[in-house]
């Protein structure tokens, strides 16, 4: 046995471990957890814990239900809450996902940022991700169709002192930190109730898993406060949504292939042209990096999120951006993507850009000329004659132009992509049919 699981099971018996709980994402990136007795865990690294994976979504077929998830021994982590009865911990780990067979399945997305990444070291490079994650912590409330409450009235980086916000970030940064996720940055954010907390970069599976971590996390401590916290896209029409602004840097053995000293930008070559990937795919990848209805109503004019496929230095209304804070420091330079939001499959969304953005390395694209301008302040038509195209404008039009996409197929894998495209389809065609609040007070009188 290796030397990871060793120390695994010698945790376990040290720490009195109560439960181990082996954690996965399905497809479109709820966690899924099974909690085994520790006494199981032996077993379950030989053979791991066989489960009915026709129950999950988007993964087997029934007739291919016996699926086994493996837990992954370098992702242990003790929960830093301690159950109801007693002190003892729980403990858990990320699985990857086996066929009976012991081949890997097709529909983990573990798997499918793992193909991709390793495309990338093919390529000899290796991918490190850090995410601005934002989210609202609202008043506590049913989950029935009424509007929801802000739980604070801060804005943007407000020291409120008065409400729970700030109390809140500490316990919850701490949380993390325990599990070893270290955060770089926390603030309000602009909207009542909003937060955003920075992750510190990490190669782009071991984030996966963090993002995955820091929502089931976030959501805990918020119950523990008496709050909710939800990362729906976004939950008020007249707010900012909550973005999940992606980092992302290529290194070559240990130099940032992001990186020229001697451009105006310290931005390289491999840089500009993974840029340039980014946004040619852009509307293609759109429906897995935003890929609810609701994800579209914060791609809009207004509230800092991006509706073109447009980039620039330190520029907030494009869709990326290179940021310029730390330029001269080579081991910082990286491209930010601001298309993402806080509900999308972390798995699948870095997938995605890293297939983009290597395609665009990989046939040499070329870096369009920045955009200077308020991309937000000009018209459809100015942007047209610009250059920039449209971001789709709802999850019908990103789902056409994914339909088309040969790069998301290869990238997501023909199970995942055929399963994504119905059962997201079905999504929008019951949101279609439906008559909202909106329609009823605009044309009730008619
Ligand atoms: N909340 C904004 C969005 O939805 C982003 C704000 C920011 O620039 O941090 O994209
Ligand atoms: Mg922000
Ligand atoms: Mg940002």
């Amino acid at each position: 046995m290796d030397r990871q699981k060793e120390f695994v099971l010698r945790t376990l018996e040290e720490r009195d471990i109560r439960f181990v709980r082996l954690w996965f994402t399905d497809v479109l990136g709820y966690l899924k957890s099974v909690a085994i007795a520790p006494a199981e865990l032996e077993g379950a690294f030989e053979e791991g814990i066989g489960f009915d994976g026709s129950a999950i979504e988007g993964f087997s077929r029934v007739s291919e239900a016996d699926t086994v998830a493996k837990p992954d021994a370098s992702t242990f982590q003790v929960l830093p809450w301690s159950s109801s009865k007693g002190h003892q911990h729980s403990a858990r780990m990320f699985c990857d996902i086996a066929m009976p067979d012991g081949s890997p399945s097709w529909a983990d997305s573990r798997h499918v940022l793992r193909r991709q990444l390793n495309k990338a070291s093919d390529l000899g490079f290796s991918c490190y991700v850090h995410p601005e994650i934002e989210f609202f912590l609202l008043e506590n409330g049913p989950i029935d169709g009424t509007p929801p409450k802000p739980a604070d009235s801060g804005g943007y980086f407000d020291q409120a002192v008065h409400d729970s916000a700030p109390n809140f970030r500490r316990h919850a940064i701490d949380a993390l930190e325990s599990m070893g996720i270290s955060v770089e940055f926390s603030h309000h954010e602009a909207a009542p109730g909003q937060q955003e907390i920075d992750l510190r970069y990490a190669d782009a599976l071991s984030m996966a898993d963090n993002v995955m971590t820091f929502r089931y996390v976030v959501k805990e401590v918020a119950i523990a406060e008496g709050v909710r916290a939800t990362f729906m896209p976004k939950p008020f029409s007249d707010q900012a949504g909550s973005a999940m602004h992606t980092h992302m840097s290529l290194f070559e053995g240990d130099t940032n292939a992001f990186h020229n000293p001697d451009d105006p930008m310290q931005l390289s070559e491999t840089g500009k042209a993974f840029i340039a990937g980014i946004l040619e795919h852009a509307n293609e990848i759109s429906a897995v990096t935003n890929q609810w209805v609701n994800s579209y109503k914060r791609l809009i004019h207004g509230g800092e999120a991006p509706t073109a496929a447009s980039w620039g230095p330190s520029n907030r209304s494009a869709l990326v951006r290179v940021p310029m804070y730390t330029p001269n420091k080579a081991s910082s330079r990286r491209v930010e993507i601001r298309s993402p939001d806080s509900a999308c499959n972390p798995y699948l969304t870095f997938a995605v850009l890293l297939a983009a953005g290597l395609r665009g390395i990989e046939k040499g694209y070329a870096l369009p000329p920045e955009a200077e301008d308020d991309v937000w302040a000009l018209t459809s038509a100015e942007r047209r004659a610009m250059g920039y195209r449209e971001l789709p404008g709802n999850l019908d039009g990103a789902l056409r132009e994914m339909e088309k996409s040969e790069l998301v197929a290869e990238a997501l894998g023909e199970h995942v992509f055929d399963f994504f495209l119905r059962n997201k389809r079905r999504e929008w065609e019951e949101y279609r049919s439906h008559v909202t609040p909106f329609e009823l007070k605009t044309y009730l009188g008619l």
